[in-house]
């Protein structure tokens, strides 16, 4: 039987390029691509499968380490769109060519190619159809990421434009009402004093210039634009300042504010005075919202390598476990539209959802950070919630300077 004798020489011939050909495709191969454990071992186990699907005329003999190979692609080729094993084969294909070239006679050459071009071709065909489907089906999971995000973006951009509507409204309404109230008066020229009715538009246009002041922020922390004037200045002068802030307010709301002095609060650290206080002011805020009227605030502290920790405690509703990291989110509240702009100070009057987003912001340019810890919300048994707040402690203000220049040294390598 010719057919038979002919495998049989290609078998040898095969046998006869083995070792120069394992040692070529591993020499060139090797070094392109990362380099995969054993990979002369490999290289081995597919000639056998090679002489294999040669001897027994089929193809399929590949499937499993063309298989292996595709597979073991990574999600980072996927994303560099780089298709290792078909070029794997299109060189294997052009060192046998060279290889047979080399070593072998011109009829054996043309025997062996002969053979073994229609598996190459045949391995092409699989690895290609499955680097395509892999390909197609990375795409598509990406897509529906996108998707997915943008749906999200969108219905946060509309929350946004929402909730922003109606933060904006109420202290407008209020302009308004005010306003109308003066005109009316000046009409009827009563000759009435104008100046509660002034103050009650001043407060308006304060909570206006407070909502958007907050969006700035918020839209430069996102942004990386927040700038930093760093002063020296001791965690106890920025509490003690707060605290003539929120005197009247507190004594409205019937609050108790425990101020301890600590480790660390008179310690001379440099920070942006005015943006840590209002991070602190933010939080304060927070803790006269969320405490029924009667209950008690109170800061303290320790020092930590590096750091001097602020603790702000508060005796109010507390903040169930799933909302502990969702309230540092930008418009956390958006869901509830019901609790917004029911006043500043109010017990559980909410705001835009602005105040710990831009707190947390505040501290994380500084290296610093904030969390909070709560037993839960519960707003009979009242839990309250600790705010720890991390200002890194620096003996000396960052120069700015030098931060460019390292930075453009950086750009330049
Ligand atoms: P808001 O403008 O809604 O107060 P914040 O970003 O300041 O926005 O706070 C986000 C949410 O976190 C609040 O609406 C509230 O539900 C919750 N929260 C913040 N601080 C406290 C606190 N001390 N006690 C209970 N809940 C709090």
């Amino acid at each position: 039987m010719p057919k038979k004798t002919t495998r049989t020489s290609i078998q040898k011939v095969l046998e006869k390029i083995r070792p120069v050909w394992i040692e070529r495709v591993g020499g060139e191969l090797a070094r392109g691509m990362e380099v995969r454990a054993g990979f002369e071992e490999q290289l081995a186990r597919f000639f056998d499968l090679l002489e294999q699907s040669v001897t027994t005329g089929d193809p399929a003999w590949l499937d499993s380490i063309l298989l292996d190979w595709a597979k073991s692609s990574t999600e980072t080729d996927l994303e560099e769109g780089l298709y290792h094993v078909s070029y794997l084969i299109n060189r294997m294909i052009a060192l046998t060519i060279q290889v047979a070239r080399e070593t072998l006679t011109k009829q054996q050459a043309l025997d062996l190619l002969a053979a073994v071009i229609p598996v190459y071709t045949y391995g092409l065909g699989v690895v290609a159809r499955y680097e395509m489907e892999t390909r197609v089906e990375h795409i598509s999971s990406e897509m529906a990421k996108v998707q997915k995000e943008m749906e999200r973006i969108d219905r946060s951009k509309s929350a946004f434009i929402s909730v922003a509507a109606h933060e904006l409204k109420t202290p407008l309404t209020l302009i308004e009402g005010y306003a109308s109230m003066m005109e009316d008066l000046l009409r009827e020229n009563k000759g009435m004093s104008l100046e509660s009715l002034v103050a009650g538009i001043g407060t308006g246009i304060e909570r206006l210039r407070t909502i958007v002041d907050d969006m700035i922020d918020v839209s430069m922390i996102d942004n990386s634009l927040l700038k930093l004037n760093f002063q020296p200045i001791q965690v106890s002068q920025m509490i003690e300042a707060l605290s003539v802030e929120f005197a009247a307010i507190l004594r409205k709301r019937r609050l108790r504010l425990d101020i301890q002095d600590h480790d660390g609060s008179r310690q001379w650290i440099h920070v942006d005075p005015a943006r840590i206080m209002q991070a602190l002011r933010n939080v304060i805020n927070n803790a006269v919202k969320y405490t029924p009227d009667g209950g008690t605030i109170t800061i303290t502290g320790r020092k930590l390598p590096g750091f001097v920790e602020v603790i702000i405690s508060d005796t109010g509703i507390g903040i169930s476990p799933e909302n502990q990291a969702l309230i540092f989110e930008k418009f956390a509240q958006l869901g509830r539209v019901e609790l917004h702009s029911s006043g500043k100070s109010k017990f559980k009057g909410g705001g835009p959802g602005l105040g710990l987003p831009i707190a947390r912001g505040i501290l994380e340019a500084h290296g610093g950070s904030i969390w909070v810890e709560s037993e839960g919300y519960d707003e009979v048994r009242c839990p309250g919630s600790t705010f720890h707040i991390l200002i890194p402690a620096r003996s000396d203000a960052p120069d700015p300077d030098m931060a460019k220049l390292f930075d453009t040294l950086e750009r330049k390598k």
